[in-house]
Protein backbone atom coordinates (compact mmCIF):
# COMPACT_ATOMS: atom_id res chain seq x y z
CA UNK A 1 0.00 0.00 0.00
CA UNK A 2 1.22 3.32 -0.94
CA UNK A 3 -1.03 5.01 1.63
CA UNK A 4 -2.72 2.68 4.45
CA UNK A 5 -5.38 3.41 6.60
CA UNK A 6 -3.03 3.63 9.79
CA UNK A 7 0.22 4.00 10.98
CA UNK A 8 0.58 3.69 14.47
CA UNK A 9 1.99 7.36 16.12
CA UNK A 10 5.82 7.41 17.32
CA UNK A 11 5.50 11.20 19.32
CA UNK A 12 9.80 10.51 19.85
CA UNK A 13 10.10 9.89 24.08
CA UNK A 14 8.93 6.15 23.77
CA UNK A 15 11.93 4.60 24.09
CA UNK A 16 13.44 6.88 26.68
CA UNK A 17 10.99 6.14 28.92
CA UNK A 18 10.70 2.63 28.19
CA UNK A 19 14.10 2.12 29.30
CA UNK A 20 13.28 4.43 32.67
CA UNK A 21 10.16 1.78 33.21
CA UNK A 22 12.99 -1.04 33.19
CA UNK A 23 15.45 0.62 35.00
CA UNK A 24 12.61 1.31 37.45
CA UNK A 25 12.94 -2.61 37.92
CA UNK A 26 9.30 -2.29 38.65
CA UNK A 27 7.29 -3.76 35.05
CA UNK A 28 4.23 -4.83 36.32
CA UNK A 29 1.10 -2.46 36.66
CA UNK A 30 0.46 0.82 39.05
CA UNK A 31 4.23 2.30 39.29
CA UNK A 32 5.51 5.35 38.04
CA UNK A 33 4.34 5.78 34.80
CA UNK A 34 1.10 4.59 35.66
CA UNK A 35 0.31 7.05 38.11
CA UNK A 36 2.14 9.65 35.97
CA UNK A 37 -0.59 8.75 33.12
CA UNK A 38 -3.38 9.03 35.74
CA UNK A 39 -2.31 12.33 36.98
CA UNK A 40 -2.31 13.81 33.08
CA UNK A 41 -5.79 12.37 32.19
CA UNK A 42 -7.51 13.80 35.65
CA UNK A 43 -5.76 17.04 34.97
CA UNK A 44 -6.52 17.32 31.32
CA UNK A 45 -9.86 16.18 31.91
CA UNK A 46 -11.42 17.49 34.56
CA UNK A 47 -12.46 13.68 35.98
CA UNK A 48 -12.06 12.96 39.70
CA UNK A 49 -10.20 9.61 38.78
CA UNK A 50 -8.48 8.13 36.45
CA UNK A 51 -7.49 4.44 36.22
CA UNK A 52 -5.68 2.96 33.31
CA UNK A 53 -6.56 -0.45 32.10
CA UNK A 54 -5.56 -2.97 29.29
CA UNK A 55 -7.98 -1.81 26.75
CA UNK A 56 -10.96 0.12 26.59
CA UNK A 57 -13.33 -3.23 26.07
CA UNK A 58 -11.98 -3.88 29.78
CA UNK A 59 -12.53 -0.16 30.76
CA UNK A 60 -16.49 -0.88 29.82
CA UNK A 61 -16.43 -3.88 31.23
CA UNK A 62 -15.28 -2.13 34.72
CA UNK A 63 -17.82 0.51 34.38
CA UNK A 64 -20.70 -2.15 33.73
CA UNK A 65 -19.26 -3.74 37.15
CA UNK A 66 -19.45 -0.67 38.92
CA UNK A 67 -22.41 0.77 37.93
CA UNK A 68 -23.84 -2.54 38.84
CA UNK A 69 -25.86 -3.97 36.12
CA UNK A 70 -27.50 -7.45 37.32
CA UNK A 71 -28.93 -9.73 34.84
CA UNK A 72 -32.04 -8.36 32.64
CA UNK A 73 -31.27 -4.75 33.04
CA UNK A 74 -31.68 -2.64 30.00
CA UNK A 75 -29.17 -0.62 28.40
CA UNK A 76 -29.37 2.03 26.07
CA UNK A 77 -27.12 2.70 23.05
CA UNK A 78 -26.65 2.96 19.42
CA UNK A 79 -26.62 -0.08 16.70
CA UNK A 80 -23.78 2.02 15.01
CA UNK A 81 -20.94 1.26 17.36
CA UNK A 82 -18.41 -1.42 18.23
CA UNK A 83 -19.10 -4.38 19.38
CA UNK A 84 -17.24 -4.29 22.83
CA UNK A 85 -19.77 -0.97 24.07
CA UNK A 86 -22.15 -3.77 24.30
CA UNK A 87 -20.60 -6.94 24.91
CA UNK A 88 -19.04 -5.11 28.35
CA UNK A 89 -23.03 -5.13 29.53
CA UNK A 90 -24.47 -8.46 27.87
CA UNK A 91 -21.07 -10.35 29.87
CA UNK A 92 -23.67 -8.99 32.86
CA UNK A 93 -26.62 -10.41 31.38
CA UNK A 94 -28.06 -7.16 30.54
CA UNK A 95 -30.15 -6.66 27.36
CA UNK A 96 -29.38 -4.42 24.93
CA UNK A 97 -31.51 -1.75 23.61
CA UNK A 98 -30.42 -0.22 20.62
CA UNK A 99 -31.95 2.81 19.05
CA UNK A 100 -31.20 4.60 15.79
CA UNK A 101 -29.00 7.33 15.38
CA UNK A 102 -28.88 10.93 13.72
CA UNK A 103 -27.25 10.46 9.80
CA UNK A 104 -25.22 14.25 11.03
CA UNK A 105 -22.92 12.88 13.56
CA UNK A 106 -23.53 9.18 13.23
CA UNK A 107 -24.17 9.56 17.10
CA UNK A 108 -27.02 7.99 18.91
CA UNK A 109 -30.42 10.36 18.44
CA UNK A 110 -30.70 11.93 21.42
CA UNK A 111 -34.67 12.52 21.05
CA UNK A 112 -35.07 8.57 21.00
CA UNK A 113 -33.44 7.79 24.12
CA UNK A 114 -36.15 8.48 26.27
CA UNK A 115 -39.09 6.69 23.99
CA UNK A 116 -36.20 3.64 24.84
CA UNK A 117 -36.38 3.30 28.70
CA UNK A 118 -38.84 0.96 30.52
CA UNK A 119 -38.94 -0.24 34.18
CA UNK A 120 -35.58 -1.89 33.86
CA UNK A 121 -33.47 0.70 32.01
CA UNK A 122 -30.38 0.89 34.47
CA UNK A 123 -27.61 2.88 31.83
CA UNK A 124 -27.40 5.17 28.80
CA UNK A 125 -24.21 4.11 26.94
CA UNK A 126 -23.65 7.11 24.50
CA UNK A 127 -20.24 6.79 21.65
CA UNK A 128 -18.43 9.82 20.43
CA UNK A 129 -18.47 8.54 16.73
CA UNK A 130 -14.83 10.41 15.71
CA UNK A 131 -14.78 11.83 18.95
CA UNK A 132 -17.75 14.29 18.19
CA UNK A 133 -19.36 14.58 21.17
CA UNK A 134 -23.36 13.05 21.62
CA UNK A 135 -25.51 15.84 22.92
CA UNK A 136 -24.50 15.04 26.75
CA UNK A 137 -26.68 17.56 28.19
CA UNK A 138 -29.63 16.54 26.97
CA UNK A 139 -28.64 12.60 27.78
CA UNK A 140 -27.50 14.06 31.37
CA UNK A 141 -30.69 15.12 32.13
CA UNK A 142 -32.57 12.49 30.87
CA UNK A 143 -30.78 10.05 33.17
CA UNK A 144 -31.10 12.26 35.92
CA UNK A 145 -34.74 12.17 35.40
CA UNK A 146 -34.75 8.39 35.37
CA UNK A 147 -31.95 7.88 37.72
CA UNK A 148 -30.33 6.06 35.24
CA UNK A 149 -25.81 5.83 34.72
CA UNK A 150 -23.92 7.44 31.93
CA UNK A 151 -21.33 5.09 30.76
CA UNK A 152 -19.81 7.25 27.96
CA UNK A 153 -17.61 4.92 25.47
CA UNK A 154 -15.19 7.83 24.79
CA UNK A 155 -12.62 5.35 22.60
CA UNK A 156 -12.28 7.75 20.12
CA UNK A 157 -12.86 10.94 22.29
CA UNK A 158 -9.05 11.86 23.75
CA UNK A 159 -8.52 15.75 23.67
CA UNK A 160 -11.84 16.01 22.81
CA UNK A 161 -14.71 18.43 24.41
CA UNK A 162 -18.27 18.94 24.26
CA UNK A 163 -19.47 22.68 25.65
CA UNK A 164 -15.64 23.05 26.48
CA UNK A 165 -15.95 19.75 28.59
CA UNK A 166 -14.10 17.02 27.88
CA UNK A 167 -15.36 13.91 26.35
CA UNK A 168 -15.19 11.04 28.68
CA UNK A 169 -15.63 13.38 31.70
CA UNK A 170 -19.67 14.18 31.29
CA UNK A 171 -21.53 10.98 32.31
CA UNK A 172 -20.90 9.00 35.27
CA UNK A 173 -17.83 7.18 33.47
CA UNK A 174 -15.83 7.14 30.71
CA UNK A 175 -13.66 4.80 28.90
CA UNK A 176 -10.63 5.81 26.32
CA UNK A 177 -8.87 3.77 24.05
CA UNK A 178 -5.08 3.14 23.44
CA UNK A 179 -4.96 1.08 20.80
CA UNK A 180 -3.03 1.42 18.05
CA UNK A 181 -5.83 2.45 15.56
CA UNK A 182 -6.36 5.61 17.68
CA UNK A 183 -5.09 8.89 18.30
CA UNK A 184 -2.62 7.95 21.15
CA UNK A 185 -1.68 4.47 21.67
CA UNK A 186 0.80 2.09 23.61
CA UNK A 187 -0.58 -0.73 21.90
CA UNK A 188 -3.27 -2.10 23.57
CA UNK A 189 -4.56 -0.26 26.16
CA UNK A 190 -6.77 2.17 27.58
CA UNK A 191 -8.49 4.36 30.73
CA UNK A 192 -11.63 4.10 32.23
CA UNK A 193 -12.33 7.57 34.01
CA UNK A 194 -14.33 8.04 37.10
CA UNK A 195 -16.12 11.51 37.37
CA UNK A 196 -18.38 10.61 40.65
CA UNK A 197 -16.48 10.03 44.20
CA UNK A 198 -19.16 7.25 44.93
CA UNK A 199 -17.67 4.51 42.56
CA UNK A 200 -14.03 5.62 43.35
CA UNK A 201 -12.50 3.28 46.55
CA UNK A 202 -14.50 0.54 44.53
CA UNK A 203 -13.13 1.25 41.41
CA UNK A 204 -9.64 0.45 43.00
CA UNK A 205 -10.78 -2.96 44.06
CA UNK A 206 -12.42 -4.36 40.82
CA UNK A 207 -9.01 -3.57 39.31
CA UNK A 208 -7.01 -5.22 41.33
CA UNK A 209 -8.50 -8.71 41.20
CA UNK A 210 -11.35 -7.82 43.68
CA UNK A 211 -8.95 -7.10 46.88
CA UNK A 212 -7.63 -3.65 48.56
CA UNK A 213 -3.77 -3.78 47.19
CA UNK A 214 -4.11 -0.31 46.07
CA UNK A 215 -5.12 0.46 50.08
CA UNK A 216 -2.15 -1.93 50.80
CA UNK A 217 0.62 -0.19 48.75
CA UNK A 218 -0.23 2.89 50.32
CA UNK A 219 0.12 1.30 53.44
CA UNK A 220 -3.24 1.57 54.74
CA UNK A 221 -3.65 -2.21 55.49
CA UNK A 222 -1.51 -4.99 56.42
CA UNK A 223 -2.27 -7.78 54.13
CA UNK A 224 -4.46 -7.23 51.19
CA UNK A 225 -7.63 -9.53 51.05
CA UNK A 226 -10.83 -10.36 48.78
CA UNK A 227 -12.97 -7.64 49.19
CA UNK A 228 -15.50 -7.51 46.02
CA UNK A 229 -15.83 -9.32 42.54
CA UNK A 230 -12.84 -7.97 40.29
CA UNK A 231 -10.54 -8.55 37.70
CA UNK A 232 -6.97 -8.11 36.72
CA UNK A 233 -7.77 -4.83 34.09
CA UNK A 234 -4.44 -2.81 35.00
CA UNK A 235 -1.61 -2.72 32.20
CA UNK A 236 2.24 -2.97 32.66
CA UNK A 237 4.52 -0.02 33.11
CA UNK A 238 5.76 -0.97 29.86
CA UNK A 239 2.38 0.34 28.39
CA UNK A 240 2.86 2.87 30.82
CA UNK A 241 5.60 3.91 30.10
CA UNK A 242 4.99 3.85 26.42
CA UNK A 243 2.09 5.81 26.79
CA UNK A 244 3.18 8.63 28.88
CA UNK A 245 5.56 9.66 25.94
CA UNK A 246 2.06 9.83 23.94
CA UNK A 247 -0.07 11.90 26.03
CA UNK A 248 3.14 14.05 26.56
CA UNK A 249 2.66 14.64 22.56
CA UNK A 250 -1.24 14.80 22.63
CA UNK A 251 -1.42 18.35 22.03
CA UNK A 252 0.71 17.86 18.80
CA UNK A 253 -0.80 14.71 17.72
CA UNK A 254 -4.28 15.96 17.69
CA UNK A 255 -2.91 19.22 15.93
CA UNK A 256 -1.43 17.48 13.39
CA UNK A 257 -4.84 15.21 12.86
CA UNK A 258 -7.13 18.24 12.70
CA UNK A 259 -4.84 19.91 10.07
CA UNK A 260 -5.24 16.82 7.79
CA UNK A 261 -9.00 16.74 8.01
CA UNK A 262 -9.35 20.05 7.40
CA UNK A 263 -6.97 19.62 4.51
CA UNK A 264 -9.32 16.69 3.23
CA UNK A 265 -12.43 18.62 3.90
CA UNK A 266 -11.44 21.39 1.56
CA UNK A 267 -9.88 19.48 -1.26
CA UNK A 268 -13.23 17.21 -0.71
CA UNK A 269 -15.56 20.66 -1.24
CA UNK A 270 -15.66 20.91 -4.59
CA UNK A 271 -16.62 17.20 -5.45
CA UNK A 272 -19.28 17.35 -2.36
CA UNK A 273 -20.45 20.56 -3.85
CA UNK A 274 -21.31 18.73 -7.22
CA UNK A 275 -23.53 16.31 -4.94
CA UNK A 276 -20.77 13.40 -5.70
CA UNK A 277 -20.60 12.86 -1.95
CA UNK A 278 -21.08 13.88 1.55
CA UNK A 279 -18.55 15.48 4.21
CA UNK A 280 -18.88 15.62 8.06
CA UNK A 281 -20.54 18.35 10.21
CA UNK A 282 -19.29 19.07 13.25
CA UNK A 283 -21.61 20.49 15.47
CA UNK A 284 -20.56 23.46 17.14
CA UNK A 285 -20.35 22.40 20.50
CA UNK A 286 -18.16 19.92 19.66
CA UNK A 287 -14.51 20.36 19.72
CA UNK A 288 -12.98 16.94 17.59
CA UNK A 289 -9.91 15.52 17.45
CA UNK A 290 -9.46 14.56 13.88
CA UNK A 291 -9.80 10.35 14.99
CA UNK A 292 -11.51 9.98 11.51
CA UNK A 293 -11.88 11.37 8.06
CA UNK A 294 -15.13 10.19 6.55
CA UNK A 295 -17.31 10.37 3.56
CA UNK A 296 -20.75 9.29 2.40
CA UNK A 297 -21.03 7.90 -0.87
CA UNK A 298 -24.58 7.17 -2.84
CA UNK A 299 -24.93 3.88 -1.88
CA UNK A 300 -23.01 0.59 -1.41
CA UNK A 301 -22.61 -0.63 -4.56
CA UNK A 302 -20.70 3.07 -5.22
CA UNK A 303 -19.05 2.18 -1.68
CA UNK A 304 -17.37 -0.77 -3.15
CA UNK A 305 -16.54 0.72 -6.10
CA UNK A 306 -14.78 3.60 -4.35
CA UNK A 307 -12.86 0.74 -2.06
CA UNK A 308 -11.80 -1.11 -4.74
CA UNK A 309 -10.61 2.31 -7.14
CA UNK A 310 -8.68 3.26 -4.26
CA UNK A 311 -7.36 -0.06 -3.46
CA UNK A 312 -6.01 0.00 -7.33
CA UNK A 313 -4.45 3.49 -7.03
CA UNK A 314 -2.61 1.83 -3.93
CA UNK A 315 -4.25 3.44 -1.12
CA UNK A 316 -6.16 2.20 1.98
CA UNK A 317 -9.76 3.07 2.58
CA UNK A 318 -12.22 1.19 4.96
CA UNK A 319 -15.65 1.07 5.92
CA UNK A 320 -17.61 0.21 9.40
CA UNK A 321 -19.29 -0.55 11.42
CA UNK A 322 -22.07 -3.33 10.60
CA UNK A 323 -24.95 -2.45 12.58
CA UNK A 324 -25.27 -4.74 15.61
CA UNK A 325 -28.93 -4.85 16.03
CA UNK A 326 -29.45 -7.18 13.06
CA UNK A 327 -26.22 -9.37 13.88
CA UNK A 328 -26.00 -12.79 15.25
CA UNK A 329 -25.14 -11.68 18.61
CA UNK A 330 -27.56 -8.67 18.87
CA UNK A 331 -30.72 -10.29 18.03
CA UNK A 332 -29.81 -12.73 20.83
CA UNK A 333 -28.93 -10.32 23.53
CA UNK A 334 -30.97 -7.48 22.50
CA UNK A 335 -33.83 -5.49 20.54
CA UNK A 336 -33.55 -2.18 18.44
CA UNK A 337 -36.84 0.13 19.75
CA UNK A 338 -37.69 1.96 17.21
CA UNK A 339 -36.99 2.08 13.46
CA UNK A 340 -34.16 2.04 11.57
CA UNK A 341 -34.36 4.57 9.78
CA UNK A 342 -30.85 5.93 9.56
CA UNK A 343 -28.24 2.87 10.65
CA UNK A 344 -27.99 0.59 8.35
CA UNK A 345 -28.46 2.99 5.35
CA UNK A 346 -25.62 5.58 6.62
CA UNK A 347 -23.79 3.06 7.69
CA UNK A 348 -23.31 1.23 4.67
CA UNK A 349 -22.14 4.16 2.75
CA UNK A 350 -19.76 5.82 4.83
CA UNK A 351 -16.11 4.96 4.08
CA UNK A 352 -12.94 6.08 6.36
CA UNK A 353 -10.12 7.52 4.29
CA UNK A 354 -6.41 7.61 5.49
CA UNK A 355 -5.69 9.66 8.58
CA UNK A 356 -3.14 9.18 11.13
CA UNK A 357 -0.30 11.08 12.44
CA UNK A 358 2.21 12.43 9.82
CA UNK A 359 -0.39 12.25 7.25
CA UNK A 360 1.50 14.57 4.17
CA UNK A 361 -0.71 16.73 2.35
CA UNK A 362 0.91 15.58 -0.90
CA UNK A 363 -0.67 11.93 0.58
CA UNK A 364 -4.62 13.92 1.16
CA UNK A 365 -3.70 15.02 -2.72
CA UNK A 366 -3.18 11.72 -4.10
CA UNK A 367 -6.69 10.75 -2.41
CA UNK A 368 -8.69 13.63 -3.26
CA UNK A 369 -7.34 13.37 -6.56
CA UNK A 370 -8.01 9.05 -6.80
CA UNK A 371 -11.60 10.61 -5.66
CA UNK A 372 -11.73 12.95 -8.72
CA UNK A 373 -10.75 11.13 -10.91
CA UNK A 374 -13.06 8.14 -9.98
CA UNK A 375 -16.37 10.38 -10.32
CA UNK A 376 -15.21 12.20 -13.51
CA UNK A 377 -14.51 8.63 -15.15
CA UNK A 378 -18.16 8.22 -14.51
CA UNK A 379 -19.41 10.81 -16.83
C1 LIG B 1 -11.62 1.08 19.46
C2 LIG B 1 -12.96 1.08 20.08
C3 LIG B 1 -13.28 0.26 21.17
C4 LIG B 1 -12.35 -0.78 21.70
O1 LIG B 1 -11.15 -0.33 22.16
P1 LIG B 1 -10.05 -1.37 22.67
O2 LIG B 1 -9.08 -0.51 23.41
O3 LIG B 1 -9.48 -2.02 21.47
O4 LIG B 1 -10.74 -2.33 23.57
C5 LIG B 1 -14.52 0.39 21.75
N1 LIG B 1 -15.43 1.26 21.28
C6 LIG B 1 -15.17 2.04 20.22
C7 LIG B 1 -16.21 2.99 19.75
C8 LIG B 1 -13.93 1.98 19.58
O5 LIG B 1 -13.70 2.75 18.52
Amino acid sequence: MLIPFNKPPLTGKELVYLKQALENRHLAGDGQFTHMCHDWLEKNTGCKKALLTTSCTQALEMSAILADIQPGDEIIMASYTFVSTANAFVLRGARIVFVDIRPDTMNIDEKLIENAITERTRAIVPMHYAGVSCEMDTIMGIARKHNLAVIEDAAQGIMCSYRGKAVGACGHFGCYSFHETKNIVCGEGGAVLINDDLYAERADIVRQKGTDRSKFLLGQVDKYTWQDIGSSYLPSELNAAFLFAQLESAEKVVKDRIASWNYYFAQLLPLKDKGLLELPHIPKDCQHNGHIFYIKLRDKSVLREVIEFLRKDGIQAVSHYVPLHNSKAGIRFGRLNGTDVWTTQESSRLLRLPMYYGLTREEIDLVAGALSKYFNGLN
